[in-house]
């Protein structure tokens, strides 16, 4: 073989067992938007910008158009949690990526700008609540507002190492300088994963999964932060808890309807 040609396929072999090297390495740390694909941040400026939040919110149950996120008139009687803020549409390909790498693949990192979502939706509230004045009484007493992340059982918490939900109520308690409250609502009883099941199955799937440790809440009211959203049977479930020990109202804050 011509010695020109040994050299150019040892280069070639050498070119390719690096690139095999660095697709490795991009496997265990691939740290690049997941918008752009730009390398080093998760979710980079530019495609952050482009997260669609949610106008309009509507009752869960009827899918009527609901201004403030409460449920309808109609349906109101069959639950325990006054409303819901739904931020942004599982149908955007990059916010349910995020939420999927998030939950998923255990990538803690990307509570931050999954929480920066949330939270500046929560700013957007309380600005149109001031300047239309009126508005939901949550918001209306917002500082005294309690954070509460839907828990995890202990079981499911150790195999994820931690809990998404609690992520992203530190993001947003943080920023707004809320009380926040992690330890007192326990998820008492392991359940199997709802997305098999039907929304009647779910309710009866999260009966009494919920207890709390706490004092009494003296009618403070209270934030509920979760990923996502089914059927609100779970966030309806810890509503009913906590008011049953003394909450005032209790919304429900996730990123998107799964
Ligand atoms: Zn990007
Ligand atoms: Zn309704």
């Amino acid at each position: 073989m011509d010695p020109k040609d040994s050299i150019l396929i040892k280069e070639r072999i050498l070119k390719s067992v690096s690139k095999a090297w660095t697709l490795f390495l991009d496997l265990i740390f691939p740290i690049e938007c997941l918008g752009c694909g730009r390398e080093g941040v998760w979710l980079c400026e530019s495609c952050r910008k482009t997260l669609r939040m949610n106008r309009r919110q509507y009752c869960l149950d009827c899918r009527k158009g609901s201004r403030s996120g409460r449920f309808c008139r109609h349906c109101r009687p069959g639950h325990h949690l006054d409303g819901l803020w739904i931020v942004g549409d599982y149908e955007q390909k990059l916010l349910a990526e995020l939420i999927k790498k998030f939950k998923y693949d255990f990538i803690r990192d990307l509570g931050e700008p999954l929480g920066g979502f949330l939270l500046r939706f929560l700013r957007g509230r309380l600005f149109d609540s001031l300047k239309e004045g009126g508005g939901t009484e949550i918001l209306r007493t917002f500082q005294e507002t309690l954070i509460i992340p839907v828990p995890l059982h202990r079981r499911r918490f150790n195999w994820r190492g931690f809990n998404q939900a609690e992520v992203l109520a530190r993001t947003v308690g943080g920023y707004f300088r809320l009380e926040m409250e992690v330890a007192s609502l326990e998820r008492t009883r392991y359940r199997r994963p709802q997305a098999k099941l039907g929304g009647r199955r779910r309710r009866e799937n999260v009966r009494n999964c919920f207890a709390w440790r706490g004092e009494d809440l003296g009618g403070r009211n209270v934030i509920l932060i979760d990923d996502v959203v089914t059927t609100g049977a779970t966030l309806d479930e810890a509503a009913r808890v906590l008011k049953e020990n003394g909450a005032g109202e209790v919304w429900g804050l996730v990123a998107a309807k799964g």
